[in-house]
C-alpha cells in the first residue's frame, strides 16, 4: 500500500495520510487533491510511505496528483519546514501561505508552457523503454535533441504520460544571454562593497550595507546581481512596499537587457502571480523582485539574496504565519550557500548588533554617490518660539515660499492621513470613538465621514453632539487633508499634490503621481510615509516635518528606532541631485537626543545609545521574544484562556521568563478584545524548545470562542 503524507491548510499541527496507489518518490513536492470532511482540498505531498497509523477503515483515498508543474524541490520543502518550526505553525499552513492563491485551488493550472525538455530521469529511461511504448519513445527521442515547444510534440496523451513519469518537464523558452548596462561609474565605497560581496558569491555570508540616503545602494545591488546572473544564477530582491516595485522593475529591465525579471506582489492578478511564481520555480526568471511574500519563491538556481530597506516593519507578516521575510531571506541564503545583502540607511538594531558581533559583515557607504550631491542640512524649528499657525511655522512657510520662487519642489511630511484625528465637542468633551476599537474615528471631510483606521468602521459626521446636543463639533489635531487646506490657503496658485493611502488607493494612481512629481508638475508634495521610502525625487530641495513629537512618547521600546528611521528616510528625499537640500523639523523639543542625532545624520551613535538602553532594560536583540495572543469578544475570556495556557506551559522553563497576561496596547480592534502573554529568553534555542512543547499543549486546550496564535519575534505589542 502506498501512503501519501499530505500538508493541508488546516489549523492542526500534523500531516494527513491518504491511500494513493499511484504515488512514488517522484511525487514528493507535488500538489494532490484530497477529500477532507466533505470538502475537496489541495495539499502538497511531503512524503510517500508504505505505512500509516490511520486505521484501514478510516483511511481515505487521495484524488488525482496534479502534475501541471514541476515538483517543489526538497530545498523548498526544507524552507517551509524551517518556517513552520521556527514560527510554530502547521507545515500545511506555511506551505499554503507560500503558494500563490491560484495554486491553492484544487484544479490543475492551465498556463501556456513555452517548451518541454528531458529530465535526468527521462534521459536515463530512454534506452530502457519497451518497444511497444512507441509514442512515448518517439517523444523522448524528439526531446533528446533539446527543448521543444508543445505544438511540435504530437500526442497530448503520450506527453501527459511522460510528464507524469517525471521524464519530461516544462522549461523556459530558450533565449539569448543577458547584457548588463552599466550606466554609472561606481564611486570608491560602492566599488569596495561590490568587490566584497561578489568575492563571496560561492558561499554564505550576510552583509549589512549601511549607506546614507542617496549613497547608491541600488547601484551596488545591480552590480552584484549582474555577477550572479553572469554565473547562471538567479537573484532574489526584496523591497518593503508594493509601491517601490514598479520603478525598480523598470530599472532592472533597462539595466539587464535580455534577462527575465519577474515581480511578485499581492497586487498581481491571480494568473500573473502564478506565472511569475512558476517562472521562478522553473528557473526561467533571472531576477525575482517582490515584497515579503516573494521570500517563498522557489529558486532552483539562487545565487544572491538582497533585502532593501531591511529595517522596515513591513517585512514582518502580521497575520496568519507571522514570518519575518528579512530573517527568512538570510536563512535561505545560508541554506543555499550564497551571500545575503541587507541594505538600509538606518539598519534595524538587530542587524546592527549582528554587524557589531561579526555575524554580519558591515559595508558602509558614508557619502552620496552623485557628484556634488551632499546630505541635506537639518534645522530644528523650535515651535515654542516660532508658533505653528495651522500647523505651519513661519520658518517653514518662508522656506516653502523660496522654493516656489526658485521653481524647486518642497515635500511636507505629516504621518497622519484624513482631515483630523478626532472630532470633539467643546461643550461636554465628547470625542468620536470607534465602537469596535479602542481608537478614535478619524475625520474625513472630503466625503464627510468619520472613519476608523484600524477596522474600517465608518459613519456620517453627526450634526450635533450625541451626548449634549451641541451643534458646534470641531476637528482636533491635524491630518494630511487639513494641512492640504492650510497649504492651499497660504500658497494660492501653487500646484499641490497630496500623497497618502487615501489619494493613492486606486490602481495606477501612485504611478501617475510619481510620474507627475518627477516631471515637475507639482510644486508642493504633502504626504505620509508613502513619500518617505526609497524614492528619488531629484527636484525636491526642501523637506518639512510636521508634528513628529507625538511619536517621541511611544509605548513601545522600538518607538525611537522607528521614528529615527522614518525621519532620516524622509529627510533623505531632500537635495538628491545637484541642488543642496534642506530639512526643517518642527518640534517643541529641539534638545531631544533623537533630534540632535538626526540633525547630525549620526546613525551609528544613535544606534549605539539605543542598544545600550536595550541591553540595560533586557530588550531585544539582547533577549529573544515570543507572545501568545488571545482574541475574544470579551476580554475576560481572552485573559482566562491565557491563564489556562500558562498553567499548561511545560514544567521545564530553564532560562525562560513568562509574564502575566495583559491586554494589548490597542486592546480592542474590530470588536475583538486582545490580550497576550510575553515569553522571553536570552537563548533562542531555549525559547524555541520551550515554544515547541508549549504549542503542542495549546492545541490540546479547549479554546471555545477564543482565537489564539503565537507570534515569534513580535514587533507589535
Ligand atoms: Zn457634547
Ligand atoms: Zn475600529
Amino acid at each position: 500500500m502506498k501512503i501519501a503524507r499530505v500538508a493541508l491548510d488546516v489549523p492542526l499541527p500534523k500531516l494527513f495520510d491518504y491511500a494513493c496507489p499511484e504515488a512514488g518518490e517522484r511525487d514528493v513536492g507535488r500538489r494532490v487533491v484530497v477529500p477532507f470532511g466533505n470538502r475537496s482540498l489541495v495539499g502538497i505531498i511531503v512524503a510517500v510511505s508504505a505505512e500509516t497509523d490511520v486505521p484501514a477503515e478510516k483511511l481515505r483515498a487521495a484524488g488525482p496528483i496534479l502534475d501541471d508543474m514541476p515538483s517543489l524541490s526538497r530545498d523548498w520543502l526544507a524552507l517551509a519546514r524551517f518556517a513552520a518550526e521556527y514560527y510554530q505553525r502547521p507545515l500545511g499552513e506555511v506551505v499554503h501561505a507560500a503558494l500563490p492563491p491560484r495554486l491553492r485551488r484544487p484544479q490543475p493550472l492551465r498556463l501556456a508552457t513555452a517548451a518541454y525538455a528531458l529530465t535526468e530521469a527521462g534521459r536515463a529511461a530512454l534506452p530502457t523503454l519497451p518497444s511497444r511504448a512507441r509514442a512515448q519513445r518517439a517523444l523522448l527521442e524528439r526531446l533528446a535533441s533539446g527543448p521543444t515547444s508543445p505544438a511540435s510534440l504530437g500526442s497530448p496523451a503520450a506527453l501527459r504520460a511522460v510528464i507524469r513519469a517525471g521524464w519530461v518537464g516544462a522549461v523556459p523558452a530558450p533565449r539569448a544571454p543577458f547584457r548588463f548596462v552599466a550606466e554609472h561609474a561606481l564611486i570608491a565605497a560602492q566599488a569596495a562593497a561590490v568587490a566584497a560581496i561578489t568575492a563571496a558569491l560561492d558561499r554564505y555570508q550576510a552583509f549589512l550595507l549601511a549607506g546614507v540616503t542617496g549613497s547608491g545602494k541600488t547601484e551596488v545591488y545591480l552590480h552584484c546581481v549582474a555577477q550572479a546572473l553572469a554565473r547562471g544564477r538567479q537573484a532574489l530582491l526584496l523591497v518593503p512596499e508594493i509601491n517601490l516595485t514598479p520603478h525598480l522593475a523598470e530599472t532592472l529591465a533597462r539595466r539587464f537587457s535580455g534577462a527575465r525579471i519577474v515581480t511578485l506582489t499581492s497586487a498581481l492578478a491571480a494568473n500573473e502571480r502564478a506565472e511569475a511564481w512558476l517562472a521562478a520555480h522553473t528557473g526561467g526568471a533571472d531576477v525575482v523582485l517582490g515584497t515579503r511574500l516573494a521570500v517563498f519563491a522557489p529558486l532552483p538556481k539562487l545565487g544572491l539574496v538582497v533585502v532593501d530597506e531591511e529595517h522596515d516593519a513591513s517585512f514582518k507578516q502580521q497575520e496568519g504565519v507571522r514570518y519575518s521575510a528579512r530573517d527568512l531571506a538570510v536563512y535561505r541564503a545560508h541554506a543555499a550557500s550564497v551571500p545575503a545583502v541587507l541594505g538600509s540607511a538606518t539598519p534595524s538594531l538587530e542587524s546592527w548588533a549582528h554587524a557589531r558581533s561579526g555575524r554580519y559583515r558591515l559595508l558602509e557607504l558614508p557619502e552620496r554617490a552623485r557628484p556634488g550631491s551632499r546630505l541635506p542640512a537639518v534645522r530644528l524649528v523650535d515651535t515654542r518660539t516660532d508658533r505653528a499657525i495651522d500647523g505651519l511655522s513661519e520658518a517653514l512657510a518662508v522656506a516653502i515660499r523660496s522654493r516656489l520662487d526658485r521653481g524647486e519642489q518642497s515635500l511636507v511630511f505629516l504621518n497622519r492621513r484624513g482631515y483630523a484625528p478626532v472630532l470633539v465637542c467643546g461643550a461636554c468633551g465628547w470625542t468620536g470613538g470607534c465602537p469596535r476599537c479602542t481608537a478614535h474615528l478619524v475625520l474625513h471631510t472630503a466625503d464627510r465621514r468619520l472613519r476608523c483606521h484600524h477596522c474600517g468602521h465608518e459613519t456620517a459626521i453627526p450634526r450635533h453632539c450625541p451626548t449634549c446636543g451641541n451643534v458646534a463639533l470641531a476637528p482636533f489635531g491635524r491630518g494630511t487633508q487639513r494641512l492640504e487646506e492650510t497649504l492651499a490657503a497660504r500658497f494660492p496658485g501653487a500646484r499641490l499634490l497630496r500623497i497618502d493611502s487615501d489619494s493613492t488607493r486606486a490602481k495606477g494612481r501612485w504611478d501617475a503621481m510619481r510620474g507627475a512629481i518627477v516631471a515637475g508638475e507639482a510644486e508642493i508634495l504633502l504626504g505620509t510615509q508613502i513619500l518617505a521610502k526609497g524614492h528619488d525625487f531629484p527636484r525636491v530641495t526642501l523637506v518639512g516635518v510636521i508634528n513628529a513629537d507625538a511619536a517621541l512618547v511611544a509605548v513601545d521600546y522600538r518607538g525611537p528606532e522607528r521614528l529615527f528611521a522614518q525621519l532620516h528616510q524622509v529627510a533623505g528625499r531632500a537635495g538628491r541631485a545637484q541642488a543642496p537640500g534642506e530639512v526643517l523639523v518642527q518640534t517643541r523639543y529641539p534638545e531631544h537626543p533623537l533630534y540632535q542625532a538626526l540633525a547630525r545624520h549620526a546613525f551609528a551613535p544613535f544606534a549605539e545609545s539605543q542598544l545600550a538602553e536595550r541591553r540595560a532594560a533586557g530588550f531585544p536583540p539582547f533577549v529573544h521574544e515570543a507572545v501568545l495572543r488571545a482574541e475574544s469578544e470579551d476580554m475576560r475570556h481572552a485573559i482566562a484562556f491565557l491563564q489556562r495556557a500558562l498553567a499548561a506551559a511545560p514544567l521545564s522553563q530553564d532560562g525562560i521568563a513568562l509574564f502575566d497576561p495583559v491586554p494589548m496596547s490597542l486592546a480592542r480592534v474590530a470588536g475583538r478584545e486582545r490580550a497576550q502573554v510575553l515569553a522571553q529568553s536570552r537563548s533562542r534555542r531555549a525559547l524555541q524548545g520551550f515554544l515547541g512543547e508549549w504549542v503542542q499543549a495549546l492545541y490540546g486546550l479547549r479554546s471555545g470562542k477564543v482565537r489564539w496564535h503565537l507570534d515569534v519575534d513580535p514587533i507589535e505589542f
